[in-house]
């Protein structure tokens, strides 16, 4: 069954998911019409499919989504020295800086996240970004460097009130790229659904948010043409990290500072696409061994590992939930196979 959607045209790239939506339509009772758009966002394309009661209604709830989106990445994003993060970042040590309340609260969820995650993902790991050069060609830091910038990564160092954050340390620097389109898209969906919205379907650059349940096709790690696994998922939000087709890792072990080690790549449901997010980031840093096990002490969190062997993926959820639609065959068969759905399950 190919089932027909916008999405399934694109974004075949990288680490991306392809969501397959038709499975919610008979979910919402009475006549309803869908809009579907595409734009240019936060680098990459959004592609919306919004289902309202009337062409009008869903029109007005498709151009809300489209609005926070943008104003979002006009509030995030570091690459623009406009932004109030970048502001942030860029006033001096000791200085009050008034936040908006929503951004404000996506500041003080993501520090929540550091201590949460043990500190494998950091939204203020800004020094460890330039010391590698992520943005640029990339570069080794030499070991001092490295030391300054782990430190300098501290979380601690931002005071965070209702709406007023200071930084108190000059290197500290925020970095939205694990956690800005998450929280884009949870502003997406409450401004489509509070402008009329049925139901919402948003693809930003590969993660998906759907206010009912759906479907998404995973890719091999390292080759968007290959499908490993097609996911049944509940209403939320569904982010994958993993270093891609990129020949420089772009995710690092903030406890260490160096790159986390390349095991293939992770997908995380969560009802929130923040979380999503932040989560898909810090369970690759986690690892297969570390990451499931985390997982398995936070039940509102599911996850799909697809690690790579030989270039020969193995695919298996945590927890295990016969929600793996469709896998890749099996490497091995016979009675000494290994047995994916248990990888990383507590004894
Ligand atoms: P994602 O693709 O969502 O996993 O985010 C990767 C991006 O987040 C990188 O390009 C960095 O800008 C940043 N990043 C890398 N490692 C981490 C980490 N451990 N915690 C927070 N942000 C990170
Ligand atoms: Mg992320």
């Amino acid at each position: 069954m190919r089932p027909s959607s916008i999405f399934l045209s694109y974004l075949r790239l990288g680490l991306c998911i392809v969501p397959v939506f038709p499975a919610a339509v008979p979910a919402c009772a009475g006549a309803s019409t869908t809009v579907s758009r595409r734009v240019a966002l936060m680098g990459t394309w959004a592609h919306l499919e919004i289902r309202a009661g009337d062409p009008a209604a869903a029109e007005a709830a498709a151009e809300a989504a489209i609005r926070e989106l943008e104003a979002g990445e006009a509030q995030l994003s570091t690459w623009t020295t406009g932004s109030d993060l970048a502001r942030l970042n860029a006033t001096p040590a000791g200085v009050r800086v008034t936040l908006a309340p929503r951004l404000a609260h996506e500041l003080r969820l993501v520090v929540d996240w550091w201590r949460r995650t043990g500190g494998a993902f950091n939204p203020a790991m800004g020094p460890l970004v330039r010391a590698w050069d992520l943005r640029g060609s990339g570069r080794t830091p030499s070991p001092a460097e490295l030391r300054s910038a782990v430190e300098a990564s501290d979380p601690k160092k931002l005071d965070l009130r209702t709406d007023v954050a200071i930084r108190r340390n000059a290197m500290l620097a925020l970095e939205e790229g694990a956690w800005g389109k998450g929280a884009a898209l949870d502003r997406a969906r409450t401004a489509a659904l509070e402008a009329g919205a049925r139901e919402v379907l948003i693809n930003l650059g590969g993660q998906v948010l759907s206010t009912v349940p759906f479907e998404v096709e995973v890719v091999h790690p390292a080759d968007p043409e290959r499908v490993v696994a097609r996911w049944r998922v509940p209403a939320g939000s569904v982010a994958t990290s993993g270093n891609g087709e990129r020949a420089d890792p772009h995710i690092l072990d903030p406890r260490t500072g160096r790159p986390a080690p390349d095991f293939g790549s992770v997908s995380v449901w969560a009802p929130s696409a923040l979380d999503a997010d932040v989560l898909a980031t810090a369970l690759f840093v986690m690892g297969p061994v570390e990451g499931p096990r985390w997982v398995h002490q936070h039940p509102d969190i599911r996850s799909l590992w697809t690690t790579t062997r030989d270039g020969d993926p193995e695919v298996y959820e945590i927890p295990p939930r016969d929600d793996i639609l469709a896998a890749p065959a099996p490497r091995f068969s016979g009675p000494d196979a290994p047995n994916p759905r248990h990888h990383g399950e507590t004894p």
